[in-house]
């Protein structure tokens, strides 16, 4: 059974793409916590950080590329914004399908964990 993000990715479940190449796609999350809360997600199917192999390098640094393009198009680039990949449970992950966050448009909270 597919996971969420790959119904979203196949269009199985009707998201505004705010992006999408061959490697990625954008959405809104669905419960943002700041102002500007954008998942970037990859098309392939990688289940956590912990399932990335070699060849998946170029993805990720793709990834981090886009949420770069995004952030500008947002206008929080020179303000500052922050990237996240959670990882299973004590990472905070919920949804197994690798993504990344972008937040920005307030400022965050320094704390880490
Ligand atoms: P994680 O906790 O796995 O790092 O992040 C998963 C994120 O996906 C959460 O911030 C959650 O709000 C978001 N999310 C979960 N389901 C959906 C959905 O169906 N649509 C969108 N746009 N975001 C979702």
């Amino acid at each position: 059974m597919s996971n969420i993000f790959k119904k979203i990715i196949n269009r199985e479940i009707p998201t505004a793409f705010l992006y999408e190449d061959d490697l990625c796609i954008a959405i809104n999350d669905i419960k943002p916590v700041a102002p500007v809360h954008i998942l970037i997600i990859p098309k392939k199917e990688i289940p956590t950080i912990n399932d990335l192999n070699e060849d998946d390098i170029n993805i990720v640094g793709h990834l981090v590329y886009v949420a770069k393009k995004i952030a500008k198009k947002n206008k929080i680039d020179s303000n500052g914004f922050r990237l996240v990949f959670n990882c299973n449970d004590d990472g905070g992950q919920t949804v197994y399908h690798l993504h990344l966050h972008l937040l920005g448009g307030k400022k965050l909270n320094r704390a880490i964990g």
